[in-house]
């Protein structure tokens, strides 16, 4: 396909800060590129983050996001509200297809940037949970803001077990609670006695937010109040757009890259929690400066 029957030379899947990094790059190489946003970034859910560099006194996610943007736009990437339903093979690049019906954007390469979701748990004032930091998600994130705190941990899976170990760290008093009843193996049994973990075997039955800070959690034994409760029910890896070409994935749906954030489908790259299961902005941002880097590589000179 001739290079001017092309819309523009790179479409981002994904408005969170990897697809916004990549933007910015992928705009300042002079490259014509559109990024095409569903609108729901976990980073827009973060009330306050503490571990980026160069913010001593925290960042609101949403603020992040929205100055991505408007440094994307400054640059001349059109940033749209879109939800891209499929992507397709076509000379020299992809048709990139819409939930909408509108008409495919044709591109040359596709940086797919487009995240994870979290498995929420079942609460109300859910949304208000969050940006009072009493439910949160990611202790690599957010664990020092817990040092010394009652700490829970709800899950669902055996996997939770690493989880609550992990925030054992940070505070010596740490609940595992699960929503249903799980079959530890001994060996988790133990190691959890030995960091002095609680564990409460009696399934979950309610989740409160509580007017003085904190989450009160309803079990079949009893209730207990927890300073701060870590959702640890697994996440949905949102790689379906690449897998469905073919893209070569882990067992976990995370896609596989190359040193060059390269999927293993010629002019797809992927960055962010999509290909990083350490899911962190500075990650995602990183790795989306390596893909614009490469892209703009394999892109070549104007045609
Ligand atoms: C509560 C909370 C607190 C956190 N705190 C921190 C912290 O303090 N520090 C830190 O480093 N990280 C933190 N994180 C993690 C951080 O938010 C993520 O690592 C980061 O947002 C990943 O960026 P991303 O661009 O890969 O994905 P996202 O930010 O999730 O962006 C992905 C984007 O892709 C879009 N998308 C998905 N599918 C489609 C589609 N089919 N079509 C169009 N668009 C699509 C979505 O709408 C979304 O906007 C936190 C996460 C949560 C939930």
């Amino acid at each position: 396909m001739a290079a001017d029957s092309f819309d523009c030379e790179a479409a981002v899947v994904g408005g969170g800060p990897a697809g916004l990094t990549g933007a910015i790059y992928l705009a300042r190489f002079k490259r014509s590129v559109t990024v095409l946003d569903a609108g729901f970034s976990r980073a827009a859910k973060i009330p306050r983050s503490h571990n980026m560099p160069g913010y001593p006194q925290g960042v609101v996610g949403a603020e992040l996001i929205a100055a991505m943007r408007a440094q994307a736009h400054l640059y001349g990437a059109r940033v749209e509200k879109a939800c891209v339903q499929r992507l397709q093979r076509i000379g020299g690049g992809f048709a990139v297809h819409f939930d909408d019906g509108r008409e495919p954007l044709r591109c040359r390469s596709v940086l797919l940037a487009t995240g994870v979701s979290d498995n929420a748990p079942a609460m109300p004032q859910l949304a208000q949970a969050l940006r009072d930091g009493a439910l949160r998600y990611c202790p690599v994130c957010d664990g020092f803001e817990v040092i010394g705190c009652h700490v829970g941990v709800l899950t669902d899976r055996c996997a939770g077990v690493r989880e609550a170990l992990y925030l054992r760290h940070f505070s010596d008093r740490v609940t595992l609670y699960f929503t249903q009843r799980v079959d530890l193996t001994e060996e988790d049994r133990r190691r959890l006695a030995a960091a002095d973990v609680a564990l409460q075997p009696a399934p979950v039955r309610a989740l409160h937010l509580r007017e003085s800070a904190g989450v009160r959690v309803e079990h079949e034994d009893g209730a207990d109040d927890c300073d701060a409760l870590y959702g640890a029910l697994g996440l949905r890896v949102h790689s379906q757009l690449a897998t469905a070409l073919g893209a070569a994935h882990d067992d976990d749906g995370y896609l596989l890259t190359d040193s060059h954030q390269r999927t293993s489908i010629e002019g797809l790259y992927a960055a962010g929690d999509v290909a990083q299961s350490l899911n962190q902005i500075t990650v995602a941002a990183g790795g989306a400066a390596i893909a614009a880097s490469a892209m703009h590589r394999a892109l070549g000179l104007p045609g």
